[in-house]
């Protein structure tokens, strides 16, 4: 609901647990990793890749931590089917008559028609349900009623004509959410949230009637619930033990209760406590006091995502969908953010903005990048990169919220791509090998420092209102383009190399040009043609980019290169290039500081809004060339518990399953609790 405005910006936040000095400041044990001939992704069909993640560090946790985390992803995979069901009321059904099929079919599976069906059944598995994930619309499978019917009589699979007509006719239940209110947003979405004969106005009218107005702390009415029609009367099927989803739910619990044993401290147990007696109650009071015990409960190494938590598969915005994350701090990272927060003052200091703009006591930004350990629900095998909960507003402000970026996933993300972006895209051989030896460690290190000093730095001028209100619809870019610019001022700095964050100012080259080839060219590949940039951080990347290129132009500080028809930028003087990217935080930062919104149009419109048509038609052309499929799903690791001879757990063994298909049947059978 609330996405991670910046960390989703930045497409390197990669855990490697490979710096000696930060582990050995912080007195941890070394991670053991061997990610050589790791396999990041293990299939694609249609417009999907599946990859896998791995845990960094796992050796660091302790046996109790260990056993914590297997508990926790255990309670999550047990409501895996809540959100199948949530998304269609067939899904269950369709789901058991694809597998059924998909594992007892003995017949030729060299056929054309079986390859169109193992798709289907693959798409089916991605968006846990029939219904594509992103787009929401229902999958069309590319076999037909033929040769399903074969199918269905060679395995001896029953199903019913019901289930038929919804696979095969693109008219029924065409749309999971349907987001146009002309046409009728509860009638015409097939999520299962609202039952037979419901209509958008009934149910609008149903939950305003619960809304008392001034309520400053009022409660998530429709959250956990689904909105049936009973007699002509209306009334909720709420999600608990003895309620909707029992069968799921009694297994959740158990291993939340197994979870809370075992936790790290007494906060975290209070949450867990909290969580596990809302899913016996249902009481939405008591999903508050979760929450609120969950956002005070910071001290541990393990946290997780729990609920029906995001409410975007429901035409009205009310009902939650199943998920479940389950977190381990990210030791290496918070090493690097912690000599960042220590070293805040000094970057504040030593900054090329006006004295008047420093703040004199400055102070860093908390922010957590976490590793996934497991993911259920509506979190996989899609997955978010950075999560900002809870979601109640009133919560948010008096008690706070926590905001993480999945580390490990980004990893994934970035090392999935492999070299092709790079070797299209970079102006020659040196820039591709400095890219490779050190775009991770420059991408994490951007990254901590746009979060951690960016955003804390700077003061406002005497009577100058907050720049939300004062740079109005600007405000967000130049925010975030001011948080940039104090990361790549710094990041070709002695300093970071002194403070033992990087080894030499080759990390700051490599971000340099990784960032003017991405605000650049790369970039313009998520734009369709005719498309302005609009989007706060892809236009702060291009304004900040087109400015120095401009400015440095008369002293060949960037060149621009055309060759064989394709386009590149070659960065001569990253002294220089430095200079110009502290020149306009200089800048920047007087605009926001005086709340300057002509000064701020100028720049975010004028360098940051239009692109060249051509060179995006070349750099889309480019870029399909290198066939990325746009989405991609994750197969989640597998924790399998080590017990002694009287059933203690002495150890969990984490290991990472090969294949999408034999993930998928291994939850259906072994949590299929709605299912069979
Ligand atoms: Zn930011």
């Amino acid at each position: 609901m609330f996405p991670l405005a910046c960390a989703l910006a930045v497409a390197l936040v990669l855990p490697s647990c490979s710096s000696d000095t930060s582990e050995k400041a912080a007195g941890l044990e070394p991670c053991v990793e061997d990610t050589a001939g790791f396999q990041w992704e293990v299939d694609r069909f249609e417009d999907i890749r599946i990859l896998r993640y791995r845990i960094p560090c796992w050796n660091r946790l302790t046996v109790r931590q260990k056993e914590l985390v297997y508990y926790l992803t255990q309670a999550g995979l047990a409501g895996r089917d809540i959100v199948w069901d949530q998304n269609y009321e067939h899904n269950l059904a369709i789901r058991n008559v694809l597998e059924k099929i998909y594992t007892s079919y003995t017949g030729d599976k060299k056929a054309e028609g079986w390859g169109h069906f193992e798709t289907y059944v693959k798409q089916v598995w991605m968006s846990n349900g029939i219904h594509h994930h992103y787009s929401n619309l229902k999958h069309q499978p590319r076999f037909d009623r033929a040769y399903f019917a074969a199918l269905l009589s060679a395995t001896g699979t029953a199903c019913a004509p019901e289930l038929v007509e919804v696979i095969f006719d693109p008219a029924v239940d065409a749309r999971k959410v349907e987001k146009d209110a002309s046409r009728g947003l509860v009638e015409n979405s097939a999520v299962n949230f609202y039952g037979e004969g419901v209509s958008t106005a009934e149910a609008q009218a149903f939950y305003e009637k619960m809304n008392q107005p001034g309520d400053r702390a009022p409660l998530s009415y429709g959250l956990n619930s689904r909105l049936v029609k009973e007699n002509g009367t209306l009334k909720e099927e709420v999600y608990k033990i003895g309620g909707l989803y029992s069968a799921a739910l009694e297994q959740v619990v158990m291993w939340l209760e197994k979870a809370e044993k075992v936790a790290e401290n007494d906060k975290q147990a209070v949450a867990l406590r909290k969580l596990a007696e809302y899913y016996k109650t249902g009481d939405l009071r008591t999903w508050d006091d979760f929450n609120i015990a969950w956002v005070r409960a910071t001290e541990g190494d393990i946290d997780f995502i729990h609920g029906f938590v995001e409410v975007y598969n429901d035409p009205l915005g009310l009902r939650g969908s199943y998920e479940s994350i389950v977190e381990i701090n990210d030791f290496e990272a918070s090493d690097r953010m912690k000599v960042m927060m220590e070293n805040a003052q000094w970057f504040e200091d030593n900054s090329p903005i006006m004295d008047q703009h420093k703040k004199k006591e400055v102070k860093g930004i908390t922010y957590k990048v976490v590793s996934v350990a497991g993911e259920a629900g509506d979190a996989s095998p899609a997955t978010p990169v950075g999560v900002n909960l809870p979601n109640a507003q009133w919560i948010r402000a008096m008690h706070g919220s926590k905001s993480v970026s999945l580390g490990n996933i980004e990893d994934a993300y970035s090392r999935a791509a492999g070299s092709g972006l790079l070797d299209e895209f970079c102006h020659d051989q040196e820039e591709i090998d400095r890219a490779k030896k050190h775009g991770d460690m420059a991408g994490k290190l951007h990254t901590a420092m746009h979060e951690v000093i960016g955003h804390a730095s700077g003061q406002l001028e005497e009577n100058v209102q907050a720049s939300s209100l004062s740079l109005k619809e600007y405000h967000s870019t130049i925010e975030e383009g001011r948080a940039d610019l104090v990361a790549l001022y710094y990041v070709m700095d002695q300093k970071l190399v002194d403070m033992g964050l990087m080894p030499d100012l080759e990390v700051g080259k490599a971000e340099y040009d990784a960032y003017l080839r991405n605000g650049l060219l790369v970039q313009l590949r998520r734009l369709k043609v005719g498309e302005d940039i609009e989007e706060a951080h892809m236009r702060n990347r291009a304004w900040v980019s087109n400015w120095v290129v401009e400015k440095g132009s008369a002293d060949g500080v960037v060149v621009k290169v055309v060759r064989d028809g394709k386009t590149y930028y070659d960065v001569r003087d990253y002294a220089k290039l430095r200079g110009l990217f502290g020149e306009l935080l200089k800048e920047v930062q007087r605009i926001t500081s005086q709340g300057d919104y002509e000064a701020a149009r100028a720049l975010a419109d004028g360098y940051g809004k239009k692109v060249v048509p051509a060179v995006h038609a070349e750099v889309l052309e480019r870029s399909a060339r290198l066939n990325i499929p746009p989405y991609a799903g994750f197969l989640n690791p597998v924790l399998e518990p080590v017990t002694d001879a009287s059933g203690n757990i002495t150890d969990v063994k984490v290991s990472y399953m090969e294949s999408f298909p034999e993930q998928m049947l291994y939850y259906s059978d072994k949590y299929g609790f709605l299912s069979r």
